[in-house]
C-alpha cells in the first residue's frame, strides 16, 4: 500500500518495523466538550486507515490517549488548562467533565461505527510515567528547570521542525499565538515538560513530583503513553493536521530525545473539516455534533459516507447541501443492496477477485476512499450473481463500515411490511387482485407506503366510475415525483 507520508512529504510504500505487525498511536480526544464532527472526521479516517491496514493482513496494536490535564488553550504552552474551563463552565470537577465527554466520544466513535482502539489510556492515569520520562530527559540534558518549570531544550536538536513546512519565525511560540514569551524559556521553541508555575493557581489536578506539586504538559503524555504501550518502534502515528505542529513535532523530540534512536518513521495527518464560514472549532462554542446531525435527521452513517467522498489529504467543506445529496446517495444505495436477492449460494471467484482488486487499488493509492466507494456501484452494476455481490459488499464494509446490508436488511423488512399492510388494506376493501410495485429503488418506506394508499384509493375511483376523484389523485402523485403505469390489475409507479 502507497500512503503519504507527512515526515518524508512524499507516497511511500507502508512498512512495519517487525514483519505482519503495525503498531499504531492516535491523538485522542481533549474531553472538555463533545467532538464536533471536525475531530470525527479524523477518527472516521483513521478508522478506514486501520481497518484497511487490517484488511491487507496486518495484526494492528492501535493506542489512543485520552487528554484530560495539560492541554492548555493555546497548543503552546500559554492559557488556561482546557479541561478546567470546561468544569467551569458547567460548574462540575475536572474528572466529572472527563468522564461525560469521554462515554460521550465513544457514543459518537459507535454511532459512525469507529472501532475504539484496544488501548486507550487518559493522560491522568499515566503521571508516574510522565515523570519518570522527565527524569530520562533531565538526566540526558535535553530538558532544564527555569522559573519553576520544566522545559525541553530544542536548541539540543538537530533538526527541530521534522515536519519541514513551517517557517520557524512565524510558528515560534509567542509570535503565533500574540501573546507574551515565556521569559523562563531559553529558546522561543521550548516547550514544558512539567508545570509547577501556572498563571492559574486553581488548576483542580495537580499531583507531586520531583519538580514540585504540579502537572505534565500536554506533549509528553502520548509520547509515554505510546511508548509505554506500544514499545520502542512505533510504525503509524495519527492526528488531525492541526496536531502536526507543535503536537507531534514536540512528541518526535521527546520521544528520540529519550531513546536515542529514531521512533516513529510514518505519520499520517487528515486535513481539516471546515464550514463555510472557516475553521470548526471546540473553543468557539458553536460547533456541529453526531447529535445535531441526528436531530436534522440524519443517519450519522451519512456522514460517514460524506467524509469517505473526499480525501484525507484535500480539506473539507461541510454543507447541509452536502449532506442531503449523500442522504440521498446513501438511501439509493442501500436500496440498490435491498434489492439483491438475500439467498446465499456459491461464490462466482473470477469474479469477486477482480472486484476486490479494483477496491484494494483504490485503498492502496494513500487511501482513496472515494474511488472505494465507487466499487461498491461497479459491484452493483456487476454481471455475477447476488450471493457474490453481497459477499463483496460485506468484504468492502469491513473498511468502509458504512452498515450496508445491515441497512439493507431493514429496508427489506420495512418494504415486506408496507406489502403486507398494503395487501391487508386491499383485501379488505375487496382489491385483492390490485397489484402495485415500486420500480424506483431506496424510495423512504414511509412515502412508499402513502404513494400505494394513493394507488388504491385511485383504483376504488375509477371502480365507482368517478373519474374526477381517479384524476385528481393522479396530479396529487404526479405532484409528488410519482409517475404511474398502468396495467391489467397491476399499477407500477416510479419517484424522480
Ligand atoms: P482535540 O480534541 O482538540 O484534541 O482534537 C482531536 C482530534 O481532532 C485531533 O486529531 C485534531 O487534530 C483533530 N481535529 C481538530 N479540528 C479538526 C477539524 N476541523 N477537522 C478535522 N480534524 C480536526
Ligand atoms: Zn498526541
Amino acid at each position: 500500500m502507497k500512503l503519504y507520508n507527512s515526515l518524508t512529504r512524499t507516497r511511500e510504500e507502508f512498512r512495519t518495523h517487525e514483519p505482519g505487525k503495525c503498531r499504531m498511536y492516535t491523538c485522542g480526544p481533549t474531553v472538555y466538550h463533545y467532538a464536533h464532527i471536525g475531530n470525527l472526521r479524523s477518527y472516521i479516517m483513521e478508522d478506514v486507515l486501520e481497518k484497511y491496514l487490517r484488511y491487507t493482513g496486518l495484526d494492528v496494536t492501535r493506542c489512543m490517549n485520552i487528554t484530560d490535564v495539560g492541554h492548555l488553550t493555546s497548543d503552546a504552552d500559554t492559557g488556561e488548562d482546557k479541561m478546567l474551563k470546561g468544569a467551569r463552565r458547567e460548574h462540575k470537577t475536572v474528572m466529572e467533565i472527563a468522564k461525560f465527554y469521554t462515554d460521550a466520544f465513544f457514543a459518537d466513535c459507535r454511532k459512525l461505527n469507529i472501532k475504539i482502539p484496544e488501548i486507550v489510556v487518559p493522560a491522568t492515569s499515566y503521571i508516574d510515567k510522565f515523570i519518570h520520562m522527565i527524569e530520562v530527559l533531565l538526566e540526558k540534558d535535553y530538558a532544564y528547570l527555569s522559573g519553576g518549570n520544566v522545559y525541553f531544550d530544542t536548541s539540543k536538536l538537530e533538526n527541530y521542525y521534522v515536519f519541514g513546512n513551517q517557517e520557524a519565525e512565524d510558528l515560534a511560540v509567542g509570535v503565533r499565538e500574540g501573546v507574551e514569551a515565556d521569559e523562563a524559556k531559553r529558546n522561543k521553541t521550548d516547550f514544558v515538560l512539567w508545570f509547577t508555575k501556572s498563571k492559574f493557581e486553581d488548576q483542580e489536578l495537580k499531583w507531586d513530583s520531583p519538580w514540585g506539586v504540579g502537572y505534565p504538559g500536554w506533549h509528553i503524555e502520548c509520547s509515554a503513553i505510546s511508548l509505554w504501550n506500544l514499545g520502542e518502534y512505533l510504525d503509524l502515528h495519527c492526528g488531525g493536521i492541526d496536531n502536526a505542529f507543535p503536537h507531534h513535532t514536540n512528541e518526535i523530540a521527546q520521544s528520540e530525545a529519550y531513546l536515542g534512536h529514531p521512533w516513529c518513521p510514518q505519520w499520517f495527518h487528515v486535513l481539516h473539516l471546515n464550514t463555510s464560514a472557516g475553521k470548526m472549532s471546540k473553543s468557539s462554542g458553536e460547533f456541529l455534533t453526531v447529535s445535531l446531525l441526528e436531530e436534522k435527521g440524519y443517519d450519522p452513517l451519512v456522514y460517514r459516507l460524506f467524509c469517505l467522498g473526499s480525501h484525507y489529504r484535500k480539506s473539507l467543506v461541510f454543507s447541509w447541501e452536502g449532506m442531503d445529496s449523500t442522504k440521498t446517495a446513501y438511501q439509493k444505495l442501500v436500496g440498490r443492496i435491498a434489492a439483491l436477492s438475500p439467498e446465499d449460494g456459491p461464490i462466482d471467484e473470477e469474479a469477486f477477485a477482480a472486484l476486490r482488486a479494483r477496491f484494494a487499488e483504490a485503498m492502496d493509492n494513500d487511501l482513496n476512499t472515494a474511488l472505494a466507494v465507487t466499487a461498491l456501484y461497479d459491484v452493483l452494476k456487476a454481471k455475477t450473481d447476488d450471493a457474490t455481490k453481497r459477499a463483496l459488499i460485506a468484504d468492502f464494509d469491513r473498511v468502509l463500515s458504512l452498515g450496508l446490508l445491515e441497512a439493507a436488511e431493514k429496508v427489506r423488512i420495512a418494504q415486506k411490511a408496507v406489502a403486507d399492510a398494503a395487501k391487508a388494506a386491499s383485501d379488505a376493501a375487496g382489491e385483492a387482485g390490485l397489484v402495485v410495485t415500486c420500480l424506483t429503488e431506496g424510495v423512504d418506506p414511509a412515502a412508499a407506503a402513502e404513494v400505494e394508499a394513493l394507488i388504491r384509493e385511485r383504483a376504488d375511483a375509477k371502480k365507482a366510475k368517478d373519474f374526477a376523484a381517479a384524476d385528481a389523485i393522479r396530479d396529487r402523485l404526479a405532484a409528488m415525483g410519482v409517475t404511474l403505469k398502468d396495467a391489467k390489475g397491476a399499477v407500477s409507479w416510479e419517484m424522480k
